[in-house]
């Protein structure tokens, strides 16, 4: 439901042959060491019969006591072996499919995101690759052994009575229309149960994500109904697939009853008109008993598969979201080091089709090196701009062009490489301080972190922490002040000595004294970096060697502070209000 994509696509078998075929000799090893742990079972009524038979001789019993004990032992080993070997396995077709969706999962674009409750998107990870043990072990080791135990039986019984294998058949054929009929509800129930813990993930992430609002609005008594109710709707469907599953077993354990009635009354009259004698209406029923299994094991195979194929068919749901390119072979020119000259040549976009156009065309020259300023309305589009910059979307028309060359032309990660983007909202991640400045490169010096420190103004911070560089700031940033996540933001940027700086409202949040601080940072930086603000404070736009004024996804203008106060009507509000707000 909250994963926004077709139905269509190739059946969940064949995604779930993907991940089995890696492990395919491991699961046909414990496959064949269930079946000779099965095997030496067998032989045992067979060697007591030797036994008991040569009771009145004498030569052969030490012998047949040593076969014996050596196949109880057998049996003993090659169960252990076989069920260790086919759980590993499974754990290990687990495993491979948690790692290639997590690999999936963090190359998804933007958009995909957008679309998507990432606690949903977790639950496919977390619990749904749960499931694929179960289906992979009884599934199709089930469906393999049991498969190849039933033709082996269904032969031996048309060598017995082809006649009394008819009359068999027919009732399993019976039997089967039944099961046409509930199996398909096994999965429609699991799925729905399935979603239902991905709706949990979902409001748990949306919960904790925002706790202190939750708390505040004293929202947690519906939050936790929202819990409740999809905790309890997973319980009903996941009640209801072991109803169906129930009834399943049941009824093949039902089929076989009717199976040996009818083979009997068939049989009876069969023995009457001497078309078969009494020795072999009994193997033939003896058969039917020993079909019971085999026909059990296929039933629980197909219906675990159900629960299975549910949990695929939403594992599939999050692989076929779109997802950037993984790093290519592409060998592609490596930006180098100078600062980045930047143009949007009529950009027109829309975050989808049926939004309305967020960009009209957009066009802008960045020359390489110093600062460039976006002011604007909220809502103008000035962090879609930078959005496209980073190619989290790409526009419908128009072209942006770094150092003269599309962006669609640098290999993705080799593009982000080069830029320095500090969101909007300047999320900080939960970890240690360390984690989060070295984000952008961990390769980054001691000296260059101390460096960066001091010119973001976040020495006297590290010195006050008890940890310092080590210390946890909480589940995003919690620990920290909103103007301290602001500049550890920026930190973080800078430490990637980026030929492109964005910066996205970064000072909103600083006091006068810090942001005074960093104006004079960004200054520095901007006389070997290319740099881009949306900028809210006077103080940073008159500093601006142009200002790129936007309104309602157009450009409307672009010069210097002096230039725009006189020529442009909007700037020249702005200019009076918006800044002047601040306090300027
Ligand atoms: P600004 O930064 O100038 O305030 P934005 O570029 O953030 O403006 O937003 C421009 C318009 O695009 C707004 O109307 C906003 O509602 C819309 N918008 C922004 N992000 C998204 C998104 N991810 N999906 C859909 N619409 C969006
Ligand atoms: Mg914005």
């Amino acid at each position: 439901m909250s994963v926004a994509v077709e139905e269509s696509g190739p059946p969940a078998w064949r995604l779930l042959l993907g991940y089995v075929r890696p492990h395919r000799w491991a699961l046909v090893g414990g496959a064949l060491l269930s079946l000779m742990t099965g095997a030496t079972g067998l032989m045992l009524p067979l060697v007591a019969r030797e036994l008991i038979d040569d009771l009145s001789g004498d030569r052969a019993i030490t012998g047949a006591l040593l076969l014996m004990s050596a196949l109880v032992v057998a049996n003993a080993v090659l169960g252990a072996l076989g069920s260790y070997v086919l759980r590993r396995t499974a754990e290990s077709v687990v495993l491979g499919a948690r790692r290639s969706l997590s690999s999936y999962l963090l190359r998804l674009r933007i958009t995909a995101v957008d679309r998507s409750e990432p606690g949903d998107l977790m639950a496919r990870i977390t619990s749904d690759t749960t499931l694929l043990r179960e289906v992979t072990t009884d599934s199709l080791v089930g469906l393999g052994t049991g498969g190849l135990t039933l033709v082996a039986t269904v032969v031996l019984m048309g060598f017995v009575d082809p006649v009394l294998l008819g009359v068999t058949l027919g009732v399993i054929a019976a039997a089967g229309t039944v099961l046409g009929v509930i199996v398909p509800r096994i999965n429609r129930a699991s799925r729905r149960a399935q979603d239902a813990v991905g709706v949990m993930g979902a409001s748990l992430e949306r919960v904790l994500g925002a706790l202190r609002t939750v708390k505040a609005s004293g929202a947690e008594p519906r939050e936790e109904r929202t819990l409740h109710e999809a905790a309890q709707e997973s319980w009903r469907q996941s009640v209801r697939a072991a109803k169906w599953s129930a009834a399943a077993g049941n009824t093949a354990g039902l089929a076989m009853q009717i199976a040996f009635i009818t083979v009997l009354a068939v049989g009876g009259a069969r023995v009457a008109t001497e078309a078969i004698d009494i020795g072999t209406l009994v193997a033939f029923l003896l058969f039917v008993f020993y079909l019971m299994s085999p026909i059990q094991q296929v039933v629980g195979a197909i219906t675990q598969y159900q629960t299975g194929s549910a949990a695929l068919a939403r594992i599939q749901e999050a692989l076929r979201l779109p997802a950037e390119p993984a790093a290519g072979p592409v060998e592609l020119p490596a930006p180098g080091t100078a600062p980045a000259a930047l143009a949007f040549t009529d950009v027109r976009f829309r975050y989808a089709d049926d939004l309305p156009y967020v960009h009209h065309g957009v066009t802008f020259t960045v020359p390489a090196q110093g600062m460039t300023a976006f002011v604007g309305p909220s809502g103008a589009g000035k962090t879609t701009v930078f959005s496209l910059i980073e190619r989290f979307y790409d526009p419908e028309s128009g072209v942006i062009a770094l150092d003269g060359r599309d962006l669609a032309d640098w290999e993705l990660s080799r593009l982000r490489a080069a830029i320095g983007y500090v969101e909007q909202d300047a999320p900080v991640l939960s970890g240690s301080l360390r984690d989060n400045l070295l984000l952008g490169n961990p390769e980054a010096d001691d000296a260059t972190v101390t460096r960066v420190l001091k010119t973001t103004r976040l020495d006297g911070l590290v010195s006050r922490l008890p940890d310092g560089l080590d210390t946890l700031v909480g589940h995003r940033g919690t620990k920290l002040s909103g103007g301290e996540r602001q500049r550890v933001a920026i930190a973080r940027a800078l430490l990637r000595r980026p030929r492109l700086l964005l910066l996205d409202e970064a000072t909103s949040q600083l006091d006068a004294v810090n942001e005074a601080a960093l104006r004079d940072t960004v200054a520095d930086v901007a006389r070997t970096t290319t740099v881009l603000v949306v900028a809210h404070r006077l103080s940073t736009v008159t500093m601006a060697d142009r200002i790129v004024v936007m309104d309602a996804g157009r450009v409307r203008a672009v010069g210097t502070h002096r230039e725009l106060v006189t020529a442009d009507p909007l700037y020249a509000e702005l200019a009076a209000t918006q800044f002047l707000a601040t306090g300027e």
